[in-house]
């Protein structure tokens, strides 16, 4: 069957990256998680020293820097050749990420390399622009939605599952204040492109926005494949 693109965008913890990952295992196809990319630059900028407030420094940075994605069973994300997949993953990093990802000429590198993975198609790119800005021409876009008590509650277990436990209250907070960022903020803010399908996950399990994703993809492939054939 034809490889397809599909762009899934959506607020945090509205299911993406999660779906995504095993939407591309089933079709055989890589997994673009773009967040970590961002992630991967926030990292270096904390660590480097760097205040994420510093646009200046924090683009001087980004234009040295190497960041990879190697989709081997577990996605793994290595920085200037260090495999940073667990530390990306820090309430450090996820406080300052939305604030080092605004800025214009970061975006473009990132935009750029995303891009050059997403040529072949065969991918499955989850984002908060993907279908808007980076893949306009996706062969299918989905909008992740969820409620935002669903959303806490993903969120508290999978820190949970990282030794780090916060009040329920506190993760609300962090979400509404990383989805204003995302979805206010000049260039390429985190909206739903006008051709995407949108998906409230509030109540669905993993397996049913799986296979969501499947149906339509397989729609999607059979009619390219349909069309070359006449
Ligand atoms: O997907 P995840 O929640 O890990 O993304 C972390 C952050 O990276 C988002 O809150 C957003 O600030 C930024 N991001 C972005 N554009 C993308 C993906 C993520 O600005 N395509």
């Amino acid at each position: 069957m034809k490889k397809i693109l599909i762009a899934i965008d959506g607020p945090a913890g509205s299911g993406k990256s999660t779906t995504a990952r095993l939407v591309a295992r089933r079709l055989g196809y890589v997994y673009v998680d773009t967040g970590a990319m961002y992630r991967a630059m926030t990292y270096k900028v904390l660590t480097s020293g760097a205040s994420p407030a510093d646009e200046a420094a924090v683009v001087k940075l980004s234009r040295d820097t190497r960041i990879s994605l190697v989709d081997g069973g577990e996605l793994k994300v290595m920085l200037d050749g260090q495999d940073v997949t667990e530390a990306i993953r820090s309430e450090e990093v996820t406080k300052s990420v939305s604030l080092v990802s605004s800025y214009n000429e970061v975006r473009v590198l990132m935009v750029e390399k995303q891009r050059q993975i997403g040529a072949a198609g065969g991918c499955v790119v989850d984002g908060r622009d993907i279908g808007t800005v980076v893949f306009p021409h996706a062969d299918l876009k989905f909008y992740m939605v969820a409620d935002i008590a669903e959303r806490a509650r993903r969120r508290q277990v999978e820190l949970s599952g990282t030794g780090v436990d916060l009040p329920v209250e506190q993760v609300v907070q962090e979400l509404k204040e990383r989805d204003f960022k995302d979805s206010t903020r000049e260039t390429s803010p985190l909206k739903k492109a006008d051709d995407a399908i949108e998906i409230d996950t509030t109540n669905l399990t993993i397996d049913e926005q799986v296979e969501i994703i499947l149906s339509y993809a397989r729609e999607v492939a059979v009619g390219h494949e349909e069309m070359q054939r006449k």
